[in-house]
């Protein structure tokens, strides 16, 4: 299966949907079926979710008082690319991240948009690189964890906590999780097939939100090791053993 095709056509087809509903064709030429949503849920194509696997790079989040240290007072994020996820970006701006014994890794994307609460998102690799020992947290589950020196062009912030490896997950919204059998904070399995280098994973955890599309995000280590861009087939479902009919 040539996935780059895939993605593209299906984005495409996304595309396509997204300006047609606009246009209020779903909703006012089609008519709404009984049983059927006249505008198909987020995300979903050809009436089904379209399960899309991202590898998540080691980036930062910023607070927006921390944004004006690094970069300058007054200053805010820049979105230099959309994330898949709607109203979630890429950032202009990089950090350089310092750790113990002046270990460093420069250069580290911020996403937008800005947080209550800074926090550093690594792989396992990058982690040894800094030479911090980073726990594997949940976004937002920080404390405890240690921290680092963000250092931007205009100054620099001591994180006292806040440096993680991100916990796998899935993003969804309620017609995807409905779809699975899932909700919030259930736990799911990832199968990935790859040449000589197929993994599963479990654990995935699932993070439901309305305005979420279907997106399962892993790191760079685990998405290297499956080698992920040469995957020939991605099946998302329920833990095995989790559901009381056997399945
Ligand atoms: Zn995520």
């Amino acid at each position: 299966m040539n996935m780059s095709t895939t993605i593209d056509r299906s984005h495409i087809e996304a595309l396509v949907r997204k300006a047609i509903a606009e246009a209020g064709g779903l909703a006012s030429s089609s008519g709404a079926q009984p049983g059927k949503p006249a505008v198909a849920p987020l995300g979903w194509v050809d009436g089904k979710p379209n399960l899309r696997v991202s590898i998540s790079a080691r980036h930062c989040h910023l607070t927006d008082e921390h944004v004006e240290i690094l970069f300058g007072p007054g200053s805010v994020l820049e979105p230099d690319k959309d994330l898949y996820q709607d109203g979630f970006y890429a950032a202009k701006q990089t950090v350089m991240v310092v750790g113990p014994r002046r270990r460093m890794l420069p250069n580290v994307r911020v996403l937008g948009p800005t947080r209550p609460f800074s926090q550093l998102e690594l792989a396992f690799t990058d982690s040894i690189s800094l030479g911090i020992d980073a726990p594997v947290r949940h976004s937002g589950k920080i404390d405890g964890t240690p921290g680092c020196v963000l250092v931007g062009p205009a100054g620099s912030v001591q994180l006292d906590q806040g440096v993680i490896r991100a916990a796998r997950h899935v993003h969804m919204n309620d017609h995807d999780a409905a779809y699975y059998g899932v909700a919030n904070g259930d736990m799911m399995q990832l199968v990935i097939k790859s040449h000589d280098c197929s993994v599963t994973f479990d654990d995935v955890l699932v993070r439901a939100d309305k305005a979420a599309k279907l997106e399962v995000h892993i790191d760079t280590d685990e998405g290297n090791a499956c080698h992920l861009d040469a995957a020939s087939e991605v099946i998302l479902q329920k833990m095995p053993g989790a559901c009381a009919c056997g399945h």
